[in-house]
């Protein structure tokens, strides 16, 4: 497979509906040269969002260690130091926070796209992102914030961590029916070899 299929999903969050950037998000990702090749615009359940973030075994243990890490980072005392229980917490939160409304799931292809999106996209912790991405120019919310009133962080925007998790987060949320096989005029530009074809 040439590098410039792979694929990765993002969501835009009931948050970032909310805010209206639902066009201001996809401006970020599109002007990078990166290719949307499927949309669905609905309400999940919450079983759909736990299958969503149970889909790697190992994520209870990461979103736990991360989140941990984030409070010592700032010299802060975490609710837990067992990350297994604070991934649990996580999950129940963001089963409330995805269902609250409607949600942009989409499949967006390009070069080292799954790199590429969670570079433009920023960290899980807005307050500690860089500026220039999405999350840190958007949204101003953090861990301790959000663990204080029992809720998810609002981060706008979901996008996979990895290849393969792409690739189990994409069969989960698009049938393969659904997902364009299309070519953008513009990919000559980006991939091709040679530069043909422009003077006249
Ligand atoms: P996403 O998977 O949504 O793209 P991410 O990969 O940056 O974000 P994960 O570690 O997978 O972050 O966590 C999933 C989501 O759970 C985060 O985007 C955030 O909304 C929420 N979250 C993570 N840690 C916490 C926490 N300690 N408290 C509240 N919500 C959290
Ligand atoms: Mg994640």
């Amino acid at each position: 497979m040439h590098p410039k299929k792979e694929r990765t999903l993002i969501i835009i969050k009931p948050d970032g509906i909310q805010r209206s950037l639902i066009g201001e998000i996809i401006q970020r990702y599109e002007r990078a040269g990166l290719k949307l090749c499927a949309t669905k615009f609905f309400v999940p359940t919450a079983e759909h969002v736990e299958k969503h973030y149970l889909l790697d075994p190992n994520w209870l243990q990461n979103v736990g260690e991360k989140s941990i890490e984030g409070y010592k980072k700032k010299g802060e005392v975490p609710p837990s130091e067992d990350p297994i229980e604070v991934g649990k917490t996580v999950v129940e939160v963001l089963k409330k926070y995805i269902t609250s409304g409607p949600v942009l799931a989409m499949v967006w292809e390009g070069a080292h796209v799954v790199e590429i999106v969670r570079k433009i996209t920023g960290g899980t912790e807005p307050r500690s992102t860089d500026v220039g991405t999405i999350r840190g120019d958007f949204v101003i919310d953090s861990y301790k914030m959000a663990d204080g009133d029992k809720r998810a962080i609002r981060n706008l925007i979901h996008a996979s961590g990895s290849v393969e998790e792409a690739n189990n987060e994409i069969a989960l949320w698009f049938k393969p029916e659904e997902i364009m096989d299309y070519r953008l005029v513009q990919e000559q530009i980006i991939y091709d070899v040679n530069l043909d074809g422009i003077l006249e």
